[in-house]
């Protein structure tokens, strides 16, 4: 997996702005929050609770095997079973051994890789398809119809723990778009064998626009990325002469050429012909094997700051755009007035300040929109930061985001690193008062995106 230690590695200095990285670890931090009163508290209630745990074991055996075979050798060896059965499923899953997939074709090195068959009228057959199915309209109360995508690995994370947060991810990402009126996708699936990992969403996003030409932007959207602020929306009106949008910056692009001027954690497509032939000329760079390996020769000779490893997504956006610039620059918005992707480290430890100070609906450094950890792998196993470093930052994203949501039915997390949460109002009003006083549907702070 030195690949993954490669690609932990990309971006993680990205985000410019966002500031520089705080070298204390969090390890231990949490733990000396307890007093050692609440420590030797816990650790009776710890045992209170396995003496509970052992009973309720005893009992479920004697109703499934009977009290006559309660030795504790067959309660071992029904656990050993137990392990043994979770190991091999586990390991059937996690292998891309698929007896009934045909034998791999071979792709040719020297035909240029494409995503699928030519599609070159597009944005016609669409406006046809629009006219006769007017109960699909490309928008909704004049809000043009986004369509958020985002995804993980068809297997299991190489830690539970990563499960958990992927779990929180897209937890995260419905309440956002549900409060929004976006629709969400999530795509596990390698739709093409050539293009798995980071290269994923390329396929999934052309499939999308084809099957849904009701939907004007597909927004990606990577697992590791957050909503951390839950009323600020995207200006669309913004980009209306554009068909990509993306997070970054325009000197570091196009002055340095540095391989983190462009972020595709987070990025929106129009769907459009444009966007169908910017897809197919950023793929021939993705297919897994000697092809990946070979452009990420040409990516790491061409890109300031590029470690030595295969081709990935981003690199390959930013070479393209680039050594094509002419051709496509035009329509590409680099957005960088609020954090449509904003690099975790220098944003999650000031959390605090921001609450004391700002409220949300600013999506700049005040307020963050996203915030995107990138380089923690939380699904894999070598990331570029200490676990212990991450998984405390994600959660205190987590919770500071959920706050925001929350607070709609009165409730918020007791801390930012606390799974349990607490009411933060009574119900001493009538609900409808409730209504409107919380909710974020309508900020009362004025308009998003404002730097009021
Ligand atoms: N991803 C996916 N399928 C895969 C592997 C990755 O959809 O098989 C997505 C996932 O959403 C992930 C993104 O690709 O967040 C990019 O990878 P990662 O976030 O690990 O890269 P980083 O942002 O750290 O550079
Ligand atoms: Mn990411």
């Amino acid at each position: 997996m030195g690949l993954d230690n490669f690609t932990a590695q990309k971006r993680a200095s990205g985000g410019g702005a966002a500031g520089g990285l705080p070298t204390t670890t969090a390890n231990g931090r949490a733990r000396t929050m307890f007093s050692r009163g609440r420590q030797i508290n816990k650790t009776f209630n710890n045992i209170k609770i396995t003496i509970l745990c052992g009973f309720v074991t005893i009992l479920v055996l004697r109703g499934t095997i009977g009290i006559g075979n309660l030795g504790s050798s067959d309660a071992d060896a029904v656990n050993k079973n137990l392990i043994e059965e979770t190991n091999r499923v586990l390991k059937e899953i996690r292998s891309d051994n698929d007896p009934d997939d045909p034998a791999d074709l071979d792709i040719n090195p020297n035909a240029t890789y494409t995503l699928g068959p030519k599609i070159s009228n597009w944005d016609q057959e669409r406006k046809v398809w629009l006219s006769q199915n007017p109960e699909f309209p490309n928008s909704v109360n004049g809000k043009p119809r986004i369509l958020l995508l985002t995804g993980s690995p068809p297997n299991p994370c190489d830690n539970s723990i990563g499960d958990h947060y992927l779990l929180k991810g897209i937890k995260n990402k419905i309440d956002y778009c549900r409060i929004h009126g976006i629709e969400i996708v999530y795509n596990m699936a390698h739709l093409d064998k050539e293009l798995a990992g980071y290269w994923a969403k390329l396929p999934m996003i052309r499939r999308l626009m084809l099957s849904h030409p009701e939907i004007e932007w597909i927004w990606w959207l990577d697992s590791d990325a957050m909503f951390t602020d839950m009323v600020f929306q995207i200006p669309l009106s913004k980009y209306d002469k554009h068909n990509l949008v993306i997070h970054g910056y325009p000197d570091l692009l196009f002055d340095q050429k540095s391989w983190i001027a462009l972020n595709t954690g987070s990025f929106l497509f129009r769907n459009c012909q444009w966007s169908l032939d910017l897809l197919d000329a950023w793929a021939p760079m993705g297919p897994k094997g000697p092809i990946r390996e070979e452009a990420g020769k040409i990516l790491t000779a061409n890109l300031k700051g590029r470690p030595a490893f295969e081709a990935d997504d981003q690199s390959a956006l930013i070479y393209l755009l680039l050594s094509q610039k002419d051709q496509w620059m035009d329509k590409v918005y680099i957005e960088n007035q609020y954090y449509l992707h904003g690099y975790w480290a220098g944003l999650v430890d000031r959390y605090e300040e921001m609450i004391e100070k700002y409220h949300p609906g600013l999506g700049d450094e005040r307020w963050p929109f996203v915030t995107h950890f990138v380089g923690c792998k939380p699904c894999g196993s070598y990331g570029d930061y200490p676990v212990e470093r991450c998984l405390r930052s994600m959660e205190r994203a987590f919770n500071f985001a959920d706050n925001q949501v929350l607070k709609l039915y009165g409730f918020g997390h007791r801390g930012l690193l606390s799974p349990k949460i607490k009411r933060i109002r009574n119900e001493t009003v009538t609900p409808l008062e409730y209504v409107d006083q919380f909710d974020i549907r309508r900020p009362v702070h004025g308009n998003s995106g404002s730097r009021s």
